[in-house]
């Protein structure tokens, strides 16, 4: 008998994965990130760029959200 991964589960698996990414080439420092998703994007204080906090998990909202507003198309999510 073939077994199906629950849909909703898998949903929350693959949502689980993503994790947004910045290309810091194009970005403005505009700081519009940081304003929606300070849980997730911060400034480097030394290297004075973007990054992306290490988080077990990605807020979906908060991290589109940026990625919505960020004038430089520069963030995006990474499929892992
Ligand atoms: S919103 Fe985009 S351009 Fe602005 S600081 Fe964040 S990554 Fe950079």
């Amino acid at each position: 008998m073939k077994h199906e991964f629950p849909r909703a589960a898998l949903s929350l698996l693959e949502e689980t994965l993503r994790k947004p990414v910045v290309d810091i080439g194009r970005c403005t420092l505009c700081e519009g990130c940081l304003a929606v998703c300070p849980q997730v994007f911060e400034l480097n204080p030394v290297m004075g760029y973007i990054e992306v906090r290490e988080l077990d998990h990605y807020p979906e909202d908060a991290v589109q959200e940026a990625i919505n507003i960020c004038p430089a198309k520069c963030l995006a999510w990474l499929e892992e």
